[in-house]
């Protein structure tokens, strides 16, 4: 189909409003703005409408994104916010933490000569129009699910109980899925707040909690319920769940929330931390609103943050916000950093220092037990590994020392072991994976479905969302098979 509309020839994409750097480095307001209408229009029409839509393939929850973008570009905002929404139950999220540069944006053909369609940034704007004009959005969706089909579905799992273990974005989904299925479902989370990840690990200047509050509220509005402070395998354990407490199936979505360490010298001294405990206390325990809020936080004059993944750059920028001067450490070069291309640029922006090829080899202490520095080597780079990066090895005689009086661990987090201890018949590997259908999510024991992080470890947003939305249609499927 050829686009309906005057295609925008401009090979860069509209440039997203945002914070002056040097502002933004000592607040923790969100830091991009978003698109005005006219913004929105303007970038909508780069879209070319392409034969072969590859962007479409790139979407893991499958957004149809050229029909969403083709009503942006005629300023049909309610239009595309009921096409986005019908595939993505939280496009204000995805909008703002997908790595849209390596999924869809990665593969726009508009990509190949310049930049491509900003997808993201356009789903961002549908997600946030909606948030601001509710009745049309929700006339839109209504619209757009009506029909008898609809309807039928909607009774599908009347009288089916199910519990999703975990709030994170994996139970998120398939609770909102279970729920429009007609299913009775209570998310029961450990900490006092709803989100996983979403509000005690990404900041609030990259998302804002009231968003994912918004979010989370759009599926109370669908019957679901939340019980806070519910540790499965201690409130509950999973057998309890379907045989006493009356769930006819349990989705385990409990992340992979338990850090890694480097297992170097010296990282027992004060001053040292994983980033999983920074980003916790001034995240879900609002430590940067002190003294309002009376949770404290140990900040350094001179801050290293170790890894190169979304939660070393939310380490870095975090502690640079709360009066640190940063230098990031990482052992391999900028092309194989994992965390999303915007956030490197952006900590570039707000002056935190890199240190690349390098890795730390122990933490200096000082005589009170303070860490005092960080001894590291200079690496090169071998040949690929399994993940296909290229191994760093280390250069001999290349040791030197960085002066630091804070250092944060940001180097890959592991499920926790609890509900495999707690769950007899769960298959789980050697890492503590819930070993889970890739399709359906079900598990090794009947009624138990599984994913997002702690089925394929640390991933993404929208990779668990992906298996939340198959793990509920599994669900389904066990509980009212399909005729
Ligand atoms: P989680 O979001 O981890 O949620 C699991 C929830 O289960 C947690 O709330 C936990 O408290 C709860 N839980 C655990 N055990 C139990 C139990 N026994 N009983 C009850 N509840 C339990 N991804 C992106 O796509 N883009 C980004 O920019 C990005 N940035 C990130 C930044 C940080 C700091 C971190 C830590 C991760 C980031 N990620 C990002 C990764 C992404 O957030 C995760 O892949 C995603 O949240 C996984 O979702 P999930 O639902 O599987 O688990
Ligand atoms: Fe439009 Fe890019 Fe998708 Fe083609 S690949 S339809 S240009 S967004």
């Amino acid at each position: 189909m050829a686009a309906t509309y005057e295609v925008n020839k401009q090979l860069e994409k509209v440039p997203m409003p945002e914070q002056d750097p040097a502002a933004r480095a000592c607040n923790f307001d969100e830091v991009a703005w978003g698109y005005t209408p006219e913004d929105a229009m303007v970038e909508a029409r780069r879209c070319i409408q392409c034969p072969k839509k590859p962007c479409m393939d790139g979407c893991p929850v499958g957004v149809p994104i050229p029909r969403f973008i083709e009503s942006v570009a005629h300023g049909e905002f309610a239009e595309a916010y009921a096409a986005v929404k019908a595939a993505n139950a939280l496009p204000a999220i995805c909008g703002r933490v997908c790595p849209q540069e390596r999924q869809c944006e990665g593969v726009c053909t508009r990509g190949r000569k310049g930049e491509p369609v900003g997808i993201g940034r356009l789903e961002r704007f549908v997600a946030d129009w909606a948030f601001e004009h509710p009745d049309e959005a929700a006339a839109a969706l209504g619209q757009a699910e009506g029909g008898a089909d609809r309807a039928a579905d909607s009774k599908r799992l009347a009288g089916k109980r199910v519990a999703c273990v975990g709030s994170g974005p994996a139970s998120l989904t398939c609770a909102g899925e279970l729920a429009k299925m007609g299913a009775d479902v209570t998310v029961f989370e450990a900490l006092h707040k709803v989100g996983g990840v979403l509000v005690y690990g990404i900041p609030e200047f990259r998302l804002p909690k009231d968003l994912v509050a918004r979010e989370v509220s759009s599926l109370s509005d669908l019957g679901v319920s939340f019980e806070t402070n519910a540790v499965i395998g201690r409130l509950y354990d999973v057998d309890e769940l379907l045989d006493e407490q009356g769930f006819d199936a349990v989705f385990v979505g409990t992340g992979a929330g338990l850090p890694g360490y480097l297992g170097i010298e010296g990282e027992g001294l004060n001053g040292v931390m994983v980033a999983n405990e920074l980003l916790t206390r001034v995240n879900l325990m609002k430590a940067y609103l002190f003294p309002e809020h009376e949770t404290p936080v140990y900040v350094g004059k001179k801050c290293i943050v170790v890894g190169g993944g979304n939660v070393a750059m939310d380490a870095a920028r975090t502690a640079k916000r709360l009066g640190a001067d940063v230098t990031v450490v990482y052992r391999r070069s900028r092309e194989e950093m994992p965390a999303r291309a915007e956030e490197i640029h952006h900590a570039e922006q707000e002056g935190i220092a890199f240190q690349m090829l390098t890795s730390p080899v122990r933490a200096l202490g000082d005589d009170k037990g303070w860490i005092a520095g960080l001894e590291c080597e200079r690496m090169e780079l071998g040949e690929p590994d399994a993940s296909g990066r290229r191994r760093p090895k280390p250069v001999a005689g290349s040791e030197f020392v960085m002066d630091a009086d804070m250092l944060v661990i940001a180097v890959g987090s592991k499920t926790n072991p609890l509900i495999a201890n707690t769950t007899p018949g769960l298959e789980v590997t050697a890492r503590n994976l819930v070993v889970a259908d890739e399709r359906t999510g079900a598990t090794s024991k009947p009624g138990v479905f599984a994913g997002g992080d702690t089925v394929i470890g640390a991933a993404t947003v929208i990779l668990a969302m992906g298996a939340g939305k198959r793990a509920a249609s599994g669900i389904a499927e066990y509980l009212a098979p399909s005729a």
